[in-house]
């Protein structure tokens, strides 16, 4: 089991039904803690996109997102999350924060909350 640290800079708020699942969101975030939901559908039929660990409250996402879909908090203060990663060693591609998101995704694949 490897243990990593993830630094989180703040939160986005989504607008979950304003979203038109455009995926722009997606590759703008620079740390890419962004994920579409798999299954899952807002009011209007679209996926959405779900927040995982180590945003750093860049903005980049509501700058890009045509329907004013996140609000973008920062925190006063980082905060630090050990993950435990489920294999010896993360992939070279993947950093911990896509790990974080490859778990939620997996979890939205189950329907678990
Ligand atoms: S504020 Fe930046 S790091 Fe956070 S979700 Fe948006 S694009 Fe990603
Ligand atoms: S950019 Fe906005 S409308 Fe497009 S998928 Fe992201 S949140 Fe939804």
């Amino acid at each position: 089991m490897t243990r990593r640290t993830v630094v989180t800079r703040g939160i986005v708020v989504i607008d979950v039904d304003a979203c038109k699942g455009c995926d722009l969101c997606i590759d703008a975030c620079p740390p890419g803690v962004l994920a579409m939901t798999e299954h899952r559908r807002n009011a209007r039929g679209y996926r959405y996109p779900v927040l995982s660990l180590g945003c750093t409250a860049c903005r980049a996402c509501a700058q890009i997102c045509p329907d004013f879909v996140f609000q973008v908090w920062k925190f006063d203060q980082p905060a630090t999350t050990v993950v435990e990663l489920a294999v010896d060693r993360a992939p070279a591609d993947r950093a911990p924060a896509d790990r974080a998101g490859a778990d939620r995704a997996a979890a939205d694949r189950d329907g678990t909350p």
